[in-house]
């Protein structure tokens, strides 16, 4: 268990991080997700040892690991990292890279010589290197050396794992691969992991819990699907997926949007957990499109993107602009259509699963 308490960093003037608090169980896998300066690699850096917060705890199993005055460097923590730049040592084989961190590592075991050569055969299977022990890094594609920095920074069996955008430099197909190599390592070692991206996407489809920060602050904790359907924040609801933030008044039957006080439109879970007055965070997928009638509520298509599996339409309403994602096989609207839109019947069918998560 770690455990970051009420930790704020500052460089010279600039606050980096405010008060930040985490908890972060064994075995946890951990996506921090933000924009560009948001303070993610802060925050690395920090449950890594390469510096000490400005105020506040780092605890990691009950034994304080950082304090204002004191830090426990990296190299006596049991930790492996994983960053962008590979940084593979380019005289040493894809076995070295293994054998290194086993020899260096503080926590080393005894072991005999056979021993240590099953571990590293066990590591290179695991990421799928057997074939390609005695490879230099020169001699390998952009996938493989950053198994081989995964490779690295597992073989010691560290509990915690820190990985700062680790597939950013790989091509979009080899970055799915990747994602999956990551859980089944996860699954297969039972490390903690803490994933920097900034990539939404990326961090719905690997992690347990997504922390979500803007501005050196935690917006948000809470497992992918509770982030893109429950969000707490206007940030959070824009940030992770497409979200329309329509003004209006929560009553108790339901909302009422302000472009539109003649109709109420059911909560779709989200009335208790949104914490800005007078917003309804709704999904593009969540509304739909009909050909406008005498009454409801108005606007006008203003482009239209096929998308394969969707169309995604951009329609201009009374004090604002709505995206609305519809399937393929409904029918179609052009630029300049006028229509009617509202709340899919159906959307928000995903809370019997949710209370099922939580
Ligand atoms: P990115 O996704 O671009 O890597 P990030 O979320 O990882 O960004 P950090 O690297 O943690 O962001 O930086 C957070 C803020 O702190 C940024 O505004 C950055 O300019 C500032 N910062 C980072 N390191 C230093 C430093 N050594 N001195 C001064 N300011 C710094």
């Amino acid at each position: 268990m770690i455990e970051v308490q009420d930790v704020s960093k500052k460089y010279g003037d600039f606050t980096a991080l405010h008060s930040i608090d985490l908890k972060i169980k064994t075995g946890e896998f951990i996506a921090v997700l933000g924009p560009s300066g948001c303070g993610k690699t802060t925050l690395l850096k920090l449950l890594a040892g390469f510096m000490g917060p400005t105020t506040g705890n780092i605890v990691m199993d009950g034994t304080l690991m950082a304090t204002a005055k004191r830090v426990t460097p990296p190299e006596k923590r049991n930790i492996g990292m994983v960053f962008q730049s590979f940084a593979l040592w380019p005289h040493m084989t894809v076995a070295d890279h293994i054998k290194f961190p086993l020899d260096h590592h503080p926590n080393r075991k005894k072991e005999s010589k056979a021993e240590l050569q099953s571990r590293i055969n066990d590591v290179l299977g695991l990421v799928g290197l057997d074939a390609f022990a005695a490879r230099y890094p020169s001699e390998l594609s952009g996938g493989q050396k950053q198994r081989v920095a995964l490779a690295r920074a597992i073989a010691p069996l560290p509990n915690l794992l820190l990985m700062d955008e680790p597939f950013s430099a790989l091509d979009v197909e080899l970055r799915m691969e990747m994602r999956k190599e990551i859980q089944k390592l996860h699954r297969e070692t039972g490390a903690s992991i803490v994933f920097v991206t900034h990539d939404q996407s990326e961090a719905l489809a690997i992690a347990d819990k997504i922390v979500v920060m803007n501005d050196g602050r935690i917006e948000q904790i809470a497992p992918p699907e509770i982030i893109y359907t429950r969000p707490e924040t206007p940030f959070v609801a824009t940030f992770v997926g497409k979200c329309n933030l329509i003004k209006g008044q929560w009553k108790k039957e339901g909302f009422v949007p302000e472009i539109d006080p003649g109709s109420i439109w059911p909560d779709l879970g989200v009335a208790r957990s949104f914490k800005a007055d007078g917003i309804y965070p709704v999904r593009p997928e969540q509304l739909q499109l009909s050909p406008a009638k005498k009454n409801g509520l108005h606007g006008r298509v203003t482009f239209v993107q096929y998308q394969g599996h969707e169309i995604h339409y951009t329609v201009e309403v009374a004090g604002g602009t709505w995206t609305v994602h519809e399937p393929v096989y409904l029918p179609r609207f052009q630029a300049g259509d006028a229509v009617e839109v509202s709340l899919k019947a159906g959307a928000g069918q995903e809370r019997d699963f949710l209370s099922a998560a939580r």
